[in-house]
């Protein structure tokens, strides 16, 4: 994926920046505990479509 596209990815929350999660294929939001998922290369954006991340998870 494309890092200048990276940059301007923002959560749709809290508007901070997200970590992308290569393998995974994540972008995560530490703040809200939030994983956003992209699929085939698109990232979705969504707060429904976010996978809330369990306490246990270790956010890098
Ligand atoms: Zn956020």
């Amino acid at each position: 994926m494309d890092a200048k596209f990276l940059e301007i990815l923002v959560c749709p929350l809290c508007k901070g920046p997200l970590v992308y999660d290569k393998v995974a294929q994540e972008l995560i939001c530490k703040p809200d505990r939030l994983a956003f998922p992209i699929t085939d290369g698109i990232p979705m954006m969504l707060e429904s479509e976010a996978r809330e991340l369990p306490p246990e998870e270790d956010v890098k």
